[in-house]
């Protein structure tokens, strides 16, 4: 067998250096600033942001970081060294359908803030920017190298714009400008890079992942509420349990993702529509944690929840005859389901402290059960994705699922912590034996949300 590969963990100080000395050789000067933004691993709640319901994310130490440097000619150039070809256009030509391909995300973010309204962050005409981006975070990985681009184009644009906002006597940066503590612009920055993806990069995204990477707290989970984007966040010591989170990069591509994404969300807002609900969560109940309820009792609370809320929709005319029987009880059936698993989640660690066994045990639990939905409703998952979460509970995981948006991607596992290495070389035993792309295992560390390097 082959020995599993496993990524190097981010020396974040190194990386800003050595981007800093690789913008020097191609620019010809040191850049104005260097800003970074995280990945994101998310727990629990796939295809329920968009639909009103909570996610339980947390911010990766893989990153990506942005170096720039001011342009006073209206032209935006980027380079990334993940991608062969250089992008330079003049800012004020980039709009939805102008731009395409990678730099759709960093063009897109500064279209995006010049229209979000707002004095305070949009661009001065002039404004233009050399940049030069560098990542770690895994390309269409299912863990967000997406968010982590467009999150540190934001901040780089804003403050790379500062001193021509001084010589024109523009709208000077918001109040507490970009630092982490300013959520409020923080909030404001993930709807401009949420809507740069949506309309420039043409990717559909509900604001988990920009969310995590701008407002998440260092080394923290999160459960956001995406009915108005509150979030709390929420300490997951799995370490201090004895336990650890593996993270499987299948490497499987996910070319066809886009489509069946879309598809999937649109037959959302058709139920939507169709019900007259704000979002499906409002479908609901509003307490669906069962705090008083053990691990066993909860599942069968929310299998009845789910089956009562399914069976309510179909009743509503027209529903079955718009969406059809296998698009209500499977994709729409995946997103009720979900939502209610991360609320229990919620309630296991925000409720029902201090953690026991009992409660890595029942989270395990819910991430398998998230899969299976994922997998056999929601039809998104694939054969690496499977083969990769068989094998871990094959290995005693307390449970698997893939994250992300599913067709490909990576998956995340709950494991005793002596129990990593071994379950990582069945893994990757397991991916050889059927011919499939090696896949990387990342190792986890605390990470931290968007923020200046330099
Ligand atoms: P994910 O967000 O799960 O990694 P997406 O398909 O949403 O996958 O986003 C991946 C896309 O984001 C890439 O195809 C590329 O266009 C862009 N991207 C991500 N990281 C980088 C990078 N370091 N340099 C250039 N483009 C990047
Ligand atoms: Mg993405």
């Amino acid at each position: 067998s082959i020995a599993a590969q496993w990524a190097t963990l981010p020396d974040h100080t190194a990386q800003v250096e050595s981007l800093r000395e690789a913008f020097v050789e191609r620019y010809g000067s040191e850049p104005d600033g260097i800003w970074s933004a995280p990945g994101r691993l998310n727990l629990l709640g796939e295809y329920v942001d968009f639909n009103g319901g909570s996610c339980f994310p947390t911010p990766l130490p893989y990153r990506t970081l942005i170096a720039g440097r001011l342009r006073r000619d209206g032209i935006l150039h980027a380079e990334s060294l993940q991608m062969p070809t250089p992008v330079e256009r003049p800012l004020r030509e980039i709009a939805p359908g102008t731009v395409s391909g990678w730099f759709g995300y960093v063009g897109g973010v500064a279209w995006s803030m010049n229209q979000e309204g707002g004095e305070d962050i949009s661009l001065p005409p002039d404004f233009g920017a050399d940049l030069l981006i560098d990542s770690t975070v895994p390309v269409g990985g299912g863990l967000s190298s997406s968010a982590a681009l467009e999150c540190s184009t934001a901040l780089a644009l804003l403050e790379l714009s500062c001193p021509l906002r001084t010589e024109e006597s523009l709208e000077p940066l918001p109040v507490g400008g970009c630092g982490p503590d300013n959520d409020d612009l923080r909030a404001r920055l993930a709807r401009v890079c949420m809507r740069a993806e949506n309309e420039v990069a043409g990717a559909v995204t509900g604001g988990l992942d920009q969310t995590t990477s701008l407002r998440s707290l260092p080394g923290q989970a999160m459960v956001i509420d995406f009915r108005d984007f509150s979030f709390e966040p929420v300490d997951v010591n799995v370490t201090g349990a004895g336990l650890a989170f593996l993270v499987i990069d299948s490497r499987a591509p996910h070319d066809l993702a886009d489509g069946q994404y879309s598809s999937r969300r649109n037959a959302c807002e058709d139920l939507r529509q169709a019900t007259g609900a704000e979002n499906l969560r409002a479908l609901l109940p509003d307490d669906l944690g069962f705090p008083d309820l053990d691990a066993e009792e909860a599942r069968r609370a929310r299998e009845s929840t789910v089956a009562d809320t399914l069976e309510r929709c179909a009743r509503v005319p027209g529903v079955l005859e718009g969406l059809g029987e296998d698009k209500l009880y499977g994709w729409t059936k995946h997103v009720f389901t979900d939502m209610m698993l991360v609320e229990r989640a919620r309630t296991l660690f925000t409720d029902r402290t201090p953690t026991t066994p009992e409660t890595w045990r029942e989270l395990g639990q819910l991430f398998t059960t998230s899969h299976a939905s994922m997998r056999d409703d929601l039809g998104a998952s694939r054969n690496e994705l499977d083969v990769a979460v068989d094998t871990c509970l094959d290995h005693d995981a307390l449970g698997a699922r893939l994250v992300g948006g599913g067709f490909g991607g990576a998956v995340l596992a709950l494991t005793t912590r002596e129990r990593v290495p071994e379950t990582a070389q069945a893994v990757a035993d397991a991916f050889a034996d059927r011919g499939y792309e090696k896949p990387v295992f990342l190792p986890l560390a605390p990470g931290r949300p968007a923020n200046r390097d330099l």
